[in-house]
């Protein structure tokens, strides 16, 4: 029998970025569908927390440190971890500054997080799915820089923005594996991250007065996005850069009432 397509049961999912935020919720989400998830950061001890309460609710789940920012040690999690069959990478960071003001320290450190070890990661894991021979699911976590510009990130922005050109390219690549790449590109999402943007009244303003949805969202709210594109309905969709944003990259809101 086939299985529903909501369901994960019998997959590997690994989940780069999982200490906290989006990609937290991302991971017990896989792990509730069925899932043996894989939670992947610096951050062990938070992760191996995280792993114990999915285990004690009956889900299968466990810890695994990892640094994206590192070659090494991508391939020493890659090397530990069980052959992967849903791969999602969310870990990444952000620095606002002026264009000009980025160190080049800075700017490689963005790079590297957001970009080259994605990619590096990618490559590894992908390696394994298609020398398995089973197919596999992709998903990469971009942003509304994916399509969209706004100031003071620029690094941010050429890495999440190349994410894009890797989720079109790769999904050419790939689909003779039966591997489907797509991205999930999340608008504004209250996390750490970005607590400190949306903890000014002035930022708050603004998104009432611009956003079709009127609020944040939340992790909670990307979770089941990812969970579909890693399962049996998610097949026939790949190359797909998909926002869950409120509204923000299509619809604009205005003052304008009908007379
Ligand atoms: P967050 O709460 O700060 O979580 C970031 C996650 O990435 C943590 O689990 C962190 O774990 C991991 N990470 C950071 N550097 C890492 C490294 N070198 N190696 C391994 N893992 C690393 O951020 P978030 O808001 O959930 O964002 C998650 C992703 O969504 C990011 O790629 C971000 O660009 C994207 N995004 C967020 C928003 C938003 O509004 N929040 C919007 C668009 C896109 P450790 O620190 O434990 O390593």
């Amino acid at each position: 029998m086939k299985p529903a397509w909501h369901s994960l049961e019998g997959r590997t999912a690994l989940v780069a970025g999982a200490s906290r935020g989006i990609g937290l919720a991302i991971a017990r989400e896989m792990a509730r569908a069925g899932a043996r998830t894989i939670l992947a950061a610096r951050s062990l001890e938070k992760l191996e927390a995280e792993a114990a309460q999915l285990r004690q609710q009956g889900f299968e789940a466990q810890a695994l440190r990892l640094d994206i920012s590192d070659a090494a040690s991508i391939q020493a999690a890659v090397n530990a971890a069980p052959p992967v069959d849903v791969l999602v990478v969310v870990a990444g960071i952000n620095l606002r500054k002026r264009f000009l003001d980025y160190t080049r320290e800075e700017y490689e450190t963005l790079m590297r997080t957001n970009l080259h070890g994605p990619v590096e990661l990618v490559r590894a894991v992908g390696r394994g799915m298609i020398e398995r021979g089973r197919g596999g699911k992709i998903i990469l976590i971009g942003s509304m820089m994916t399509i969209l510009g706004l100031p003071y990130m620029v690094p941010y922005a050429l890495a999440k923005s190349a994410l894009g050109g890797l989720t079109h390219a790769l999904a050419a690549e790939w689909a003779q594996h039966n591997i489907q790449v797509n991205a999930i590109l999340p608008g504004f999402i209250l996390t750490d991250l970005t607590q400190p943007v949306w903890a000014r009244p002035e930022m708050q303003a603004w998104l009432r007065g611009i956003l079709p949805a009127g609020r944040l969202g939340t992790p909670e709210e990307i979770a089941p996005l990812a969970v579909f594109l890693a399962g049996p309905g998610a097949d026939y969709i790949t190359g797909q850069l998909i926002a869950v944003d409120g509204g923000y990259s299509t619809c604009a809101v205005w003052p304008l009432q009908p007379a």
